[in-house]
């Protein structure tokens, strides 16, 4: 699909500079048309007026309403030129910037589909696969009973996978379709440490920190949507994170007596130039075909959703010496 785009550019270049060397040629040669046209209404002007005066005086002909005349008309010539010239390169210029802003956007659209189909095959082909294994191991060989608990174990932990990934598209869906949260009190820091106990099943190395404070505040905000919030931003925490590395939660009252939630890791970090786009849908940071972590795009931006909804902020800042900090207000 990408490559097809390429030669479509390429055209459009072509065509583009074609349209404004061709433009720049015009005004060029009707200038020259509007200077020659001058002159010789000026030659014209003046065998006419020798012909009844002995010499020709040039101030005397200056002074004629004949000369004034065909300055009038040349000069006018030159503003409509000029002024026409002006305003069709400011046309030109925003048409051609609305162009190359859709174009731009059209190509990026299709990168992130393109990037989306990838990775959702890839989250959906993994688990089935080990499902798929599981149950065949079951069939074909006699096992002890810890054997099948472990199999067992592990094929459930992929259907959880996959009943995840369901259900973030669907809420992704839901989101985008004025989604309308049911606030209710809660508590962020269990909340927290429930989504800590889910994730160390998927990632046992997984070293989540919840800070706890004593004036944790009791937030009113939707249930669902704030547990996939909290569990989305550790999921990326641990996910792009050596094994191991410390993650910390914390959430705190602000001077606004709104509740400020923390989360910092210690991992690759994101780079200043991709902070603006990872809240984008499907948006993910780097090359399917070269990226190691599995994923959708999907998860900041239900988290921003989330956060939109309840008219919350969020923000994405550098942890030091490394990793990145998700400072968000509720
Ligand atoms: P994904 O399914 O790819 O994790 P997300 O929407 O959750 O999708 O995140 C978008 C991108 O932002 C990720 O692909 C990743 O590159 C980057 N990202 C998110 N959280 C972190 C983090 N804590 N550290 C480094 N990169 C992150």
């Amino acid at each position: 699909m990408l490559s097809k785009r390429i030669p479509i550019t390429r055209i459009s270049q072509f065509v583009i500079g074609y349209m404004i060397l061709a433009f720049a040629w015009w005004s060029f040669h009707l200038w020259q048309q509007n200077e020659r046209l001058f002159t010789a209404e000026q030659r014209l002007l003046e065998s006419q007026f020798s012909r009844g005066n002995s010499g020709v005086n040039l101030t005397k002909l200056q002074g004629t309403v004949e000369y004034a005349k065909i300055v009038k008309s040349w000069e006018s010539g030159r503003r409509m030129i000029f002024a026409e010239g002006l305003f069709f390169s400011a046309c030109l210029i925003f048409g051609l910037w609305i162009i190359n802003r859709s174009a731009n956007r059209e190509v990026a659209l299709a990168r992130q589909r393109r990037n989306f189909l990838l990775s959702i095959t890839h989250e959906l082909k993994s688990p089935i696969a080990s499902i798929r294994l599981v149950i065949e191991t079951l069939i074909k060989r006699t096992l002890t009973e810890p054997q099948r608990a472990h199999l067992l174990s592990n094929g459930l932990k992929d259907v959880d996978r996959l009943q995840q990934l369901v259900e973030d598209l669907l809420l992704a869906a839901r989101l985008e379709d004025k989604w309308q949260p049911l606030p209710e009190p809660m508590n962020v820091e269990a909340i927290a440490r429930d989504c800590t106990d889910a994730l160390r099943v998927r990632f046992p190395e997984a070293n989540i920190v919840i800070l706890h404070n004593e004036s944790c505040p009791a937030v009113m905000a939707d249930r669902l949507g704030m547990v996939a919030v909290i569990k989305n931003l550790l999921e990326n925490a641990v996910k792009y994170s050596p094994s191991g590395a410390r993650i910390e939660f914390s959430a705190t009252m602000d001077s606004n007596n709104q509740c400020r939630l923390r989360i910092a890791d210690q991992g690759q970090g994101i780079p200043d130039i991709e902070k603006g786009r990872i809240f984008e849908k499907f948006y993910r940071v780097g090359n399917e075909e070269t990226r190691k972590n599995t994923g959708t795009g999907l998860g900041l931006f239900i988290v921003s959703q989330v956060l939109k909804a309840h008219h919350g902020t969020i923000a994405v800042s550098d942890n030091h010496p490394q990793g990145t900090v998700f400072t968000l207000v509720v």
